[in-house]
Formats: structure tokens, sequence, C-alpha cells
């Protein structure tokens, strides 16, 4: 069976003090051992989150370049991001994309390049509200799935994140049967073109205004295997939605 995992995804929020006091609710908290938490700091907060959690909570980079280092003014590598003692990425996130005008081919070799030097990657996809409404929220998703897909070689080290665009910030979460259906149309795509071994083994987890009042319900979705949250990270009830699986 596939391991809960819930990302608290800290965007560029917070400081030394307020981030302080977050961990240090973390690190009091009783937390499922059966869940697997990892947070996503600021890049130049990573050493400081590293040196703070409990080792057994991780810790993301929320995104990083395609290549060891170089004349990349403002970026950072993955051997960087591991140099300091963190051993994952989140890649792909909507922010990224539509703030930031990554593309798929980018966020892909990203994808590859994180893999190839140890991260575990938390790939993210999602459709926006007028894709959903035109009705092709699959075809999105299925495309976006395949750029990440064409750069894994070994799934072991991913987890699927399905936020939709829609959903992200607006305190409008999708129903958990909306979320249970691309999920599950996520994991037939795993398999009729991965591997049916890689389809039962992924996490596909959800983002998108999760907070402690819906968690419990869409964590109980045969095909969620947790959450990635933002806003609701930032405060204690991130504890909340850490124990949502029953
Ligand atoms: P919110 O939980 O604030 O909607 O953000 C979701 C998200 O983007 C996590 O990566």
């Amino acid at each position: 069976s596939r391991k809960f995992f819930v990302g608290g995804n800290w965007k560029m929020n917070g400081d030394k003090a307020s981030l302080g006091e977050l961990i240090k609710t973390l690190n009091s908290a009783k937390l499922d051992p059966n869940t697997e938490v990892v947070c996503g700091a600021p890049s130049i907060y990573l050493e400081f989150a590293r040196s703070k959690l409990d080792p057994k909570i991780g810790v993301a980079a929320q995104n990083c370049y395609k290549v060891k280092g170089g004349a990349f003014t403002g970026e950072i590598s993955p051997a960087m991001i591991k140099d300091v003692g963190v051993h994952w990425v989140i890649l792909g996130h909507s922010e990224r994309r539509w703030v930031f005008g990554e593309t798929d081919e980018l966020i892909g070799q990203k994808c590859a390049h994180a893999l190839e030097n140890g991260l575990g990657v938390i790939a993210c996809i999602g459709e926006k509200l007028d894709e959903r409404e035109a009705g092709i929220t699959e075809k999105v998703i299925n495309a976006q799935t395949k750029h990440f897909a064409d750069n894994i070689k070994d799934w072991s080290k991913v987890v699927l994140a399905y936020e939709p665009v829609w959903a992200i910030g607006t305190g409008k979460t999708a129903s958990p049967a909306q979320a249970q259906d691309v999920h599950d149309k996520l994991r037939q795509w795993v398999k009729a073109n991965v591997s049916e071994a890689v389809a039962n083994s992924v996490r596909i987890i959800y983002g998108g205004s999760v907070t402690g009042g819906t968690c419990k319900e869409l964590g109980g979705m045969k095909d969620v295997d947790g959450f990635l949250v933002g806003g609701a990270a930032l405060k204690p009830e991130f504890v909340d939605i850490i124990n949502a699986k029953q």
C-alpha cells in the first residue's frame, strides 16, 4: 500500500521568527508515523528549516535549475539543495508555470536533472478554470504528466501532485469526487503509459485550498494518497492535515 504523503508548500512566506514558531509546533506535535511529511521552504531558508525541523520531517526546495552549476544568476541546483541536507524539490508548480512562464519542456529537463542527482521530486500538474470548463481537464493533465514521465527513469522518488489551478489559494477546494475522478484517470494513464507496478505504487496527492476541515473526506478517497498544502501549511492546522488519514 502507498504511504500517505503530506507536503507543506510555504511558498514565499514567513521569516525566521514565524517559520521557527511553526517548526516548534510541528516538532512537538503528535504526527501519524504512517504519514510522510515534507515542508517546502523558500531557498534562503532551506538550511534553516533543515537544521531546526525534526529529522523525521523532510524538507523540499520549491524549485531548482536543470544543470549542476554555472552562470545562471539567481538559480539553485539539486547539488546545492543536497549540500544543505535537503532531499526533495517541488517542480512544475502552477505558480512557476503561470507566474514565471516555465514550460513543460523546461520542467521536464529540471525533473530529469533533479532525479539524476538524487533528489525526490514532487511533480505538479493541474488544469486552469477555463480548461476545466471547456472539458479538457484530462487532456491537459495527461500532456503535463507525459512531459514529466518522459524524463523519469525511476519513479520510486516521484510523487505526483494534482493541483487544479482554480483551487489554489481560492478557498475553492475540489470536491472529494472531483479529486478522486482526476486521480483515478491519472493512475490509469500511468498504468497505460508507464507500467502497472508504477501505477499501483506512485503516490498521487491533491493540492488546492486543503484545510483541516476538508482533509479527512478528501484523504478518504481511494486514489488520494495525501496533500500538497499552501496556506494551511503555515498554521498549526497543518498538524490536523498530516493526521487526516483514518
Ligand atoms: P493553497 O493550499 O494555499 O490553496 O495552495 C496550494 C498549493 O499551491 C500547494 O502547492
